[in-house]
């Protein structure tokens, strides 16, 4: 064996701290606003939905924020997690580019969700909460905020889009496994559930509306907060882990990547992957290229407009200055479940703004190819969402085999896909539209 392939980090260096891109924006974001007054939203305005200790942290400016201990106990369960170097898709890809990628997939819920579970579960947990209350799509995000409750000592009840409870019986399935109550969406649960559903009784339901079902659930219940696996400040903040594993393991690999390349649902995993790159470009004037990857159906960045608007359906959430495809924009049953989300990041949206970062969108079959590929090459079998990124991974390999240019391409691998096999059912029996 000539070269390594896989570099792994002790475990002492994991990371003691996350890491804030907003300190290091050339420009400050503009601030989410009150619906009704349009005025920047206070503290109080937010504390009917999230504890006070996880609103400070969504209002950081600070470039630092340490990770309490009870959170870096139970982070490494898994992390650091491993990165890769993926020669056999090199190989049959004939590039001379090298591929590395981050391995999310080796967490108990095998995504890249509990990074932000866990912090979000231990700081309602220290605010005396008893019970959060969220949505989720494909099933990752609920999976690993039943697990992060189960594990602080708190009920956790999830309104899943009703298209995945009905495609991914096995996460509502770990979802209860962890003890979690869990409900379709839109479900008769709620009275804006109630009313979707009386419109159109075969609704299969969207983020949009099973985020108001889960702030619905929140006001109305006591002891109860609202806890959300994506896009808002503080959930990309705790994804930084990933990013800043990823830059000791390119310097144990001795590589530098040219272009970083991830999945954008909401855009956590993107902004875990990409921020403590994309402050080092700002900080250190290196210049690696950051590149997010949607998919055709669903092309926040790539076709939407930056505006302020809801992030749910009902329009209860603040206004964010986000691009966005409209908050009743209803997203086609494609098989990335967690791609399927109207608005993006605030934090990526501006990023992209300022042109710090790319955006590109891919449709569903040449994303399952590539996902096919990536799994006969290198074994693991990708969730279809980072199997997003690996088209865009293959597309940049090809590109530096045309032009003999011996770049390096990293990207996050942030879920694996053995309970998405109903997916690739469909992909390998020729049934994809
Ligand atoms: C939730 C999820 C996504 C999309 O969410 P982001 O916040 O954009 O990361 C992508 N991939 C996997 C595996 C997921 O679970």
């Amino acid at each position: 064996m000539t070269d390594s392939i896989r570099f792994t980090l002790p475990a002492a260096e994991m990371p003691d701290q996350w890491y804030n891109l907003a300190a290091d924006f050339p420009e400050p974001m503009p601030p989410p606003l009150h619906p009704g007054t349009r005025e920047p939203v206070t503290l109080a305005d937010m504390s009917a939905i999230f504890p006070e200790n996880l609103i400070e942290q969504e209002m950081c400016a600070d470039r630092h924020i340490a990770i309490p201990e009870p959170v870096r106990e139970i982070y490494a369960l898994w992390r650091p997690t491993p990165l890769l170097r993926a020669v056999r898709l090199e190989k049959a890809l004939n590039t001379p580019a090298h591929i590395y990628y981050k391995y999310e997939g080796v967490s108990p819920a095998g995504s890249h969700k509990p990074n932000s579970a866990v912090p979000q579960a231990y700081y309602n947990q220290q605010a005396g909460v008893k019970r959060l209350a969220t949505e989720t799509g494909a099933g990752q995000w609920g999976a690993s905020l039943a697990m992060a409750c189960q594990l602080f000592g708190l009920e956790c009840v999830v309104y899943m889009v009703r298209v995945s409870f009905e495609q991914k019986p096995y996460r509502k399935l770990l979802m209860q496994t962890w003890g979690a109550t869990v409900h379709p969406s839109p479900s008769p649960a709620t009275t804006y559930g109630r009313k979707v559903l009386e419109a159109d009784p075969d609704c299969s339901g969207s983020l949009g509306i099973a985020i108001s079902e889960a702030i619905e659930d929140t006001v109305n219940t006591p002891h109860t907060k609202y806890a959300l696996g994506s896009v808002l400040n503080h959930v990309c903040l705790h994804q930084t882990v990933i990013g800043q594993e990823t830059i000791k393991q390119m310097e144990l690999a001795g590589e530098e990547p040219d272009v970083v390349i991830g999945c954008v649902g909401g855009g956590s995993n993107f902004a875990g992957m990409a921020f403590p790159f994309i402050g080092r470009n700002l900080r250190e004037g290196k210049k690696c290229r950051m590149v997010a990857v949607e998919p055709d159906a669903c092309p926040t960045l790539t076709k939407g407009d930056l505006k302020y608007d809801f992030g749910d359906t009902a329009e209860t959430t603040p206004l964010l200055m986000m691009y966005s495809l409209g908050h009743n924009f209803m997203p086609p049953s494609i098989h990335s479940g967690g791609l399927r989300y109207h608005g993006m990041a605030p934090m990526i949206s501006h990023a992209c703004k300022l042109g710090l970062m790319e955006a590109v969108s891919y449709p569903q079959r040449e994303i399952f190819e590539s996902a096919v590929l990536f799994a006969r090459t290198e074994g693991l079998v990708p969730a279809p969402e980072p199997s997003h990124a690996i088209r865009a991974v293959v597309e940049e390999a090809v590109k530096a085999r045309e032009t003999g240019e011996k770049k390096v391409i990293l990207f996050n691998l942030c879920g694996h896909g053995m309970l998405d096999l109903a997916a690739y059912d469909v992909y390998l029996s020729g049934k994809m539209e």
